[in-house]
């Protein structure tokens, strides 16, 4: 191995420049060149290359978003755009490739391995934490502690006027962050596109809690599950209680990565190097349960769901009450 290329692919999330930071300073200390692909895909389809050494990439790691930039590439997923990427880089002479992404980015990873033979490693950064194999993916601490410090602001002004407040936090496929933040931040219930919604149940617990005299209600519910609005027509259809609705968007993709993350994206960097330089190809770096860091096939990456963790979802359950 002589010189390796990094790029981050599909949606940013907060450390990935950590990432980019330790693969590049991993390499220039074994002695290998690096080159920075730009916009994921998009950039090896064309040609994007920039060389980065260890001064490149001094100050990034505390910034958000990434400074390689990401893209969406439909020419990758036809076999002629693969073919096109597969000859730039025997052209810039890359011999491996760390990828930073979700799963779209690793089928297009696990394809240009197959019909090109290249070494590439992945690194899971995103801020749905919905990549087996991986106790933490990168961003997702973030995301979470950004949705948590949101549910705070909503929980003053929700005890202020007494009313229900419904917070729609991101996860399309997966209520990670909706789980993790409505537990933390002490949510009545969360809603997760993992179980579907009993509106019965939703509306009869909004009864008990205003029965209670609760002065705050806050319900956190993932953009899978349903929206914040049609949990509010829900809950007033049923009780004829009102709710205020506040969606957070895209404010959780960004902002300053916290030190977990930071600290993750280094680690798994540092390893998506020694990785290539082993000769190893067609893994995932990943967190395992006793923080150590574990590769595992991306094949078996693709072929797996990651549940949704049911200690949380009870604990939540009693402790909500
Ligand atoms: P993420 O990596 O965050 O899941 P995407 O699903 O958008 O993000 O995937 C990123 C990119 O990976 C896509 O824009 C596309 O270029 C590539 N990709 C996704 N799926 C495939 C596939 N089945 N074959 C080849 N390339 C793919």
């Amino acid at each position: 191995m002589r010189r390796l290329g990094v790029l981050t692919s599909g949606g940013d999330a907060p450390g990935m420049n950590a990432a980019i930071r330790a693969v590049v300073r991993t390499a220039c200390s074994m002695k290998l060149e690096v080159l920075g692909i730009e916009r994921g895909y998009q950039g090896l389809v064309e040609g994007q290359f920039r060389p980065m050494d260890v001064r490149s990439v001094s100050s990034i790691n505390h910034l958000g978003g990434t400074v390689l930039r990401t893209a969406r590439c439909d020419a990758f997923l036809t076999e002629e755009g693969r073919a096109s990427a597969a000859a730039n880089l025997q052209r810039a002479e890359i011999d491996g490739l760390v990828v930073i992404g979700g799963d779209g980015t690793y089928r297009g990873a696990v394809a240009m391995i197959q019909e090109h033979g290249l070494a590439i490693i992945g690194v899971p950064g995103t801020i749905d934490n919905d990549i087996p194999g991986t106790f933490a993916t990168i961003g997702f601490d973030t995301a979470v502690n950004t949705a948590l410090d949101c549910i705070d602001r909503v929980r003053d002004t929700s005890e202020a006027h007494e009313k229900v407040a419904i917070v729609e936090v991101m996860g399309r496929r997966a209520g990670f962050i909706a789980l993790a933040s409505g537990l933390a931040g002490g949510a009545e219930a969360v809603l997760v596109p993992e179980r579907p919604v009993d509106w019965e149940a939703l509306a009869q617990s909004v009864c008990a809690w205003q029965a209670r005299g609760k002065k705050s209600c806050i319900i956190v519910v993932a953009e899978g599950a349903a929206s914040a609005e049609e949990v509010a027509a829900a809950i007033e259809t049923r009780t004829g209680v009102r709710s205020r609705v506040t969606i957070l968007g895209y404010i959780q993709r960004g902002g300053r990565p916290t030190a977990r993350d930071r600290i993750l994206a280094t680690r798994f960097g540092y390893h998506a190097v020694r990785l290539l330089q082993e000769g190893r190809s067609g893994l995932m770096v990943g967190l395992g349960n006793a923080d150590e860091i574990t590769p595992t096939p991306l094949s078996r990456i693709l072929e797996d769901k990651k549940g949704i963790d049911e200690e949380l979802l009870d604990v939540l359950g009693v402790t909500a009450s």
